[in-house]
């Protein structure tokens, strides 16, 4: 069995479990990466990325992570 990703405008919009023998055109083969609807699909490196966490996330394909300046992830000063 492997999984396919359909993707539209480099998001993932469905993912499906198929025989080894099933060829679709439009599916990408993405067996053994975690790929979930949502997901950004970079066709260069062959790679997909998870949701992005916040509205002003941006890409970084070349680290293949999201630079995100949102406030929830600095981290959080405890106050005994
Ligand atoms: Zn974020």
């Amino acid at each position: 069995m492997k999984t396919y990703a359909k993707i539209e405008n480099d998001i993932v919009i469905n993912v499906s479990i198929a025989d080894d023998n099933w060829n679709p055109a439009d599916w990408i083969d993405c067996t053994n990466q975690s790929v979930g609807i949502g997901y950004t699909y970079l066709p260069l490196e062959g790679i997909f990325m998870p949701t992005k966490c916040h509205a002003e996330a941006v890409l970084n394909v070349k680290a293949a992570k999201w630079d995100c300046t949102n406030t929830e992830h600095d981290i959080k000063e405890i106050h005994a």
